[in-house]
C-alpha cells in the first residue's frame, strides 16, 4: 500500500493535470455513476489533495473521494497518449485540453457533497498528515498525548492513520529507528523529548521521502553507498529490509520481526527496550 509520500506525490501529478483547469471529457465504468458524467462535463476542478491515503479532487458542487486501498492506482498522461494496456480495470477518466487523469482498479470511490468530506468516516479518524508543511512538532505532540493513545505500542500506532496520517509499513521502521525508539514502547513510557524526537522524526524522514522518492537514509550516507556500488533498493533504508546486516551506526545486526504480519526492522542496540 502506497505511503503518504508517494500518495502526496501523486497528487502532485494530478494537480498539475488537473487544479484550475476545466474538464472536456469524462468516462465513468462505475455503474452507480454512470449517469453523473454530466456532473463533471465542462466543470473547473478547484483543488486536489490528498488526506491520508485518500485523494480529494474538488469541483463547486461536489468532491471526488477515492481511496486506493491495496490495488487502486492512478495514472496521469498526455491527451493524445493511449491509455495504459495493464490487468487493471478503468473506474473513471477525467479529460481537460491537455491531460486525461485516470483512476484504475480502486473500489473506494465516492461522489460527496463539499459538507460531508470532514464527516466522512475515513477522513474523521485522520491525524495529522505528516507529509503536509502546515503539520509542526506541537501538533503531532499534542495529538500522541491524548489518553485512548497512552497505552499502545509504537508499532502498533505508526500504522495507524489515526495516530499520524501518511506512514506506513516503511516509514514506521525507518522513524523508529532515527527516533531511536525500540518499536514496543507505548506512548506513556515515553520522555518529553523523546516525544519531540518521534515527531520530529516523523515529520522528517516523510517529507525527505516524498523529496527524493522512497529514500530515508541520510543522502550524503546513500551518495556514499551508491558510490561503492550499492543498488539504490540496497541504499535507500536505514533499517527497513536490511535484515541480518550490519547497522549503519552502530554495526549491529538489523532484526527483522513481523507483528500483525507486516515488516518491521529495528536495530537492538540503537533501539533499547528503555533508555
Ligand atoms: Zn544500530
Amino acid at each position: 500500500m502506497p505511503e503518504g509520500p508517494e500518495i502526496h506525490r501523486a497528487a502532485d501529478k494530478i494537480r498539475k493535470a488537473l487544479e484550475g483547469h476545466t474538464i472536456e471529457a469524462v468516462e465513468i465504468t462505475l455503474p452507480r455513476y454512470a449517469d453523473r458524467t454530466a456532473d463533471f462535463e465542462g466543470k473547473t476542478v478547484l483543488k486536489v489533495e490528498a488526506r491520508g491515503k485518500a485523494m480529494l479532487i474538488h469541483f463547486d458542487s461536489f468532491v471526488l473521494y477515492s481511496h486506493n486501498q491495496l490495488y487502486g492506482r492512478w495514472t496521469v498522461n498526455k491527451r493524445e497518449t493511449a491509455p495504459k494496456n495493464w490487468n487493471r480495470a478503468l473506474r473513471i477518466a477525467l479529460s481537460t485540453r491537455k491531460h486525461t487523469c485516470r483512476l484504475w482498479s480502486a473500489t473506494d470511490i465516492i461522489m460527496l457533497e463539499p459538507w460531508e468530506v470532514s464527516g466522512h468516516q475515513y477522513i474523521e479518524k485522520l491525524g495529522p498528515d505528516v507529509v503536509i508543511p502546515e503539520t509542526t512538532r506541537a501538533d503531532l505532540v499534542q495529538h500522541m498525548n491524548q489518553k485512548k493513545f497512552q497505552r499502545k505500542r509504537l508499532k502498533t500506532l505508526l500504522l495507524d492513520q489515526g495516530f499520524f496520517a501518511g506512514i506506513g509499513n516503511y516509514l514506521r521502521s525507518e522513524v523508529l529507528f532515527t527516533a531511536g525508539l525500540h518499536p514496543d514502547r507505548t506512548v506513556a513510557s515515553l520522555r518529553e523529548e523523546e516525544k519531540h524526537n518521534l515527531a520530529d522524526q516523523a515529520l522528517f524522514l516523510s517529507r525527505q521521502s516524498f523529496k527524493v522518492p522512497g529514500i530515508t537514509i541520510d543522502l550524503e550516507l546513500y551518495e556514499q553507498l551508491r558510490d561503492i556500488g550499492m543498488t539504490r533498493g540496497k541504499a535507500r533504508h536505514w533499517v527497513f529490509t536490511r535484515n541480518d546486516l550490519p547497522c549503519h551506526r552502530c554495526g549491529d545486526l538489523i532484526v527483522h520481526t513481523r507483528p500483525a504480519k507486516r515488516r518491521l526492522d529495528f536495530c537492538p542496540q540503537c533501539q533499547p527496550q528503555q533508555s
